[in-house]
């Protein structure tokens, strides 16, 4: 086996490879335009997609396709292949920098809420140069953004480049109010925590539940779930080790830089954290690593569930989106600096992201809301549906000092004073303890949790990187016309810190006390569902602030709110109809058939001797009876509540039906259904159940 370093990022069209493959005067050109966003020229554009064409070649290559994002959530590709034919009747691989730069998928098929006509089908894929090109396979994949050709943006990194543009441009104002002359751009870095399941294929085949909508519909309890916590942390089984061997050697081969595995709460489950990198690669990078993790899976004969509620009763799965911003020189801005003067930088960024976080609460519940979000945040592993932030004690004491003007205990100064005061050194241990807060700040970073495991990260950092471009941008309009800086920068710090406290909570997430305490005393947010957050998206303030910012259009923020809100809809009316059809054509047959068996059995015992009472079996024959019918009353009503649904008018009448009428009559189906599988013979059951599924790989 090879040494990692040599093989890292071998499939990667990186910096050392357009160092080694294009000419000098390329080669800066290029780099011009992926540091600075410079313009790129066509001889430049052509010169580098032969190099990329010569080296995919190289590798095995046949095809190319620009790789990108629409709003389906997962990626898209269409492949193409090099091939141009010549005189002597062979063929001759071409590409050329017109090919490169932009594409023209016929994309009629991808939502785009009412963005793009169907009759002007064609939307166009551009060439994002600041992420890699790499090889998938025998195709050499460009990444591109997606958009119509009004110009509107129908895919998740096109707002993403622009929230991360907006940031850098007000991020830029505050350093130089700070003396900062020669920082050339800030961005932020992601480090996204991805969590998974494993289980076994030949069992996921057996469970329509799961091939159709990636979770389990019905299940009941297996007797071991994670109530001992031995799996979080242990040992890692064989076979899930050899997965994760080849995982890493794959995502490594794409210059991903996957760096931790382990065990998760749940039986089955688990985690893989890389190394944090600009956010628009990270994003990149980790829907790369959602496909790569499923190709795997199934060489191995696993399915890699990334839904975040397979089962009922354990944990689900979320993806942690560790988030800081930093120069280009490399300096953290959410890192305590080593003086007085970079303290009060810090401060007011670290300022700039509690205001945020409470003046925009709506938009990040509802960056991160699916219908399968739905079922995790508010349940007892995921944080709340209410978005609060968790600073640690050390920081808050800080910020209490400042806000009250009285001395700060942690120190022996006699009062906090910005630009004056060295903070205290915080403790990494003592700011990442708190597992249960939707937004903790972790020493360096913030690291946001409510995302679910399948979300692309692009949403959430859209919102998060633009509520804060906001805050940022009205301390930049403040500072620069104050007289005295230092008494006007320490009155805004105070100010926020006033005004945006009630957010500020550092206790248990997870205690019903604090979403009390929360929603009626604090004021906060409490969406619960997609139906419940996603018409905010059109609130007049967020609407204000992404289209001020230039990171959405009105008619972008229309389209989406309507996208998210069909996805949610048609998500949920998959799950009722593999619901209805499971009821009906599966599990009622199997329950009577077992039915059969038992009374079958009463009447053999009663022909052998009448005497015999059988009462086993008359009792557990009208239980599943009673049980059958229910379960065939609640799929006829479960079918007729979505039938029922055309009868609503607009999507968000419709998704607050599914929420109140359709939801609720899934439940009760299922409950039925699950009592009845613990009544039936196990071999007479139809599909492999919770326990088999959750125990299943070794
Ligand atoms: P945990 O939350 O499990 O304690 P770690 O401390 O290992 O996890 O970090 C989790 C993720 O945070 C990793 O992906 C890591 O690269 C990322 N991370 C670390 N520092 C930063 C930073 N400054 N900005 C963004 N992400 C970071
Ligand atoms: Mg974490």
């Amino acid at each position: 086996m090879k040494n990692v370093s040599e093989y890292f990022g071998s499939m990667v069209f990186d910096d050392r490879v357009m160092k080694a493959n294009l000419s000098a005067r390329v080669y800066r050109s290029l780099k011009k335009t992926i540091d600075e966003g410079a313009q790129l020229d066509i001889s430049v554009a052509n010169a580098v997609a032969a190099a990329m064409k010569d080296w995919a070649v190289a590798r095995g290559a046949t095809h190319y396709t620009h790789w990108f994002q629409p709003l389906t959530g997962v990626t898209a590709e269409k492949h193409d292949s090099f091939i141009s034919p010549s005189p002597d009747g062979g063929v001759i691989m071409e590409f050329s920098g017109k090919e490169l730069i932009k594409g023209e998928p016929d994309a009629s098929s991808f939502p785009s809420g009412g963005l793009r006509a169907t009759f002007e089908a064609r939307g166009y894929t551009a060439w994002d140069p600041t992420s890699y090109a790499f090889i998938k396979g025998k195709t050499l994949c460009i990444p591109t953004a997606f958009c119509s050709y009004g110009g509107e943006a129908l895919d998740k990194k096109t707002p993403l480049l622009r929230s991360m543009e907006a940031l850098n441009r007000q991020a830029l104002r505050i350093l130089r109010l700070f003396g900062n002359d020669t920082v050339k751009c800030v961005r932020t870095s992601v480090g996204p925590e991805q969590e998974y399941f494993l289980i076994a294929k030949e069992m996921y085949d057996l469970r329509p539940d799961l091939r159709f909508t990636g979770r389990t519909l019905f299940g009941a309890r297996s007797p071991k779930g994670q109530e001992m916590d031995d799996h979080y942390f242990g040992v890692i089984k064989p076979r899930v080790a050899a997965y994760m061997e080849e995982l890493n050697e794959e995502l490594w081969k794409l210059g991903i830089l996957a760096k931790t595995e382990h065990n998760e709460v749940a039986p089955a489950q688990h985690e893989l954290a890389p190394i944090y990198t600009t956010t628009n690669i990270a994003t990149d990078h980790n829907q790369l690593t959602m496909e790569v993790m499923q190709r795997v899976a199934a060489k191995h004969g696993l399915v890699c569930l990334l839904h975040e509620k397979p089962f009922a009763g354990v944990n689900g799965s979320g993806k942690h989106n560790n988030w800081s911003i930093a120069t280009d020189s490399g300096v953290n801005l959410l890192s305590p600096g080593e003086t007085p003067y970079e303290n009060a930088q810090f401060l007011l960024f670290l300022c700039a992201v509690i205001k945020a976080v409470d003046d925009y609460q709506d938009l990040l519940r509802l960056s991160v809301a699916t219908a399968g979000n739905d079922h995790r945040l508010g349940a007892n592993e995921a944080p709340p549906a209410v978005v609060s932030i968790f600073l640690g004690d050390e920081l808050n004491g800080v910020l209490e000092a400042i806000e009250s003007g009285k001395p700060y205990n942690g120190t022996e100064k006699t009062q906090m004073k910005l630009g004056v005061d060295v903070l205290p050194l915080f403790n990494r241990d003592t700011t990442d303890r708190n597992r249960t807060s939707p937004f903790a700040f972790t020493g360096n970073k913030f690291e946001f949790r409510m995302l679910g495991s399948s979300n692309s990260i692009a949403c959430a950092n859209i919102m998060l990187n633009s509520a804060v471009a906001e805050s940022l941008k009205i301390y930049a309009d403040r500072l620069e016309g104050a007289e005295d800086f230092e008494t006007a920068l320490h009155e805004m710090i105070r100010k926020t810190i006033s005004d945006h406290k009630h957010i500020i909570f550092n206790g248990n997430g997870y205690d019903d006390a604090w979403i009390k305490e929360a929603t009626e005393r604090r004021g906060l947010l409490n969406y619960r569902t997609t139906p419940d957050c996603m018409p905010h998206l059109l609130d007049k303030k967020n609407v204000e602030m992404l289209t001020s910012l230039g990171v959405f259009s009105e008619a972008e923020l229309k389209s989406r709110c309507e996208i998210m809100l069909e996805n949610y809809c048609k998500t949920v009316l998959i799950e009722a109809n593999t619901m209805v059809d499971m009821a009906r054509t599966l599990i009622a047959p199997a329950v009577e058939g077992y039915t059969l068996k038992l009374a079958k059995t009463a009447a053999a015992k009663k022909a052998l001797d009448p005497g015999i009472a059988c009462s086993y079996e008359n009792g557990l024959v009208r239980r599943l009876s009673a049980l059958t019918d229910r379960i065939a009353a609640g799929a006829e009503e479960l079918e007729s509540a979505v039938t029922a649904l055309c009868m609503t008018e607009g999507i968000i009448e419709e998704a607050n039906t599914i929420r109140d009428r359709i939801l609720p009559k899934m439940g009760e189906l299922r409950l039925a259904c699950d009592e009845a599988e613990t009544l039936t013979a196990k071999s007479d059951w139809p599909f492999p159940v919770y326990g088999d599924l959750l125990f299943g790989v070794r």
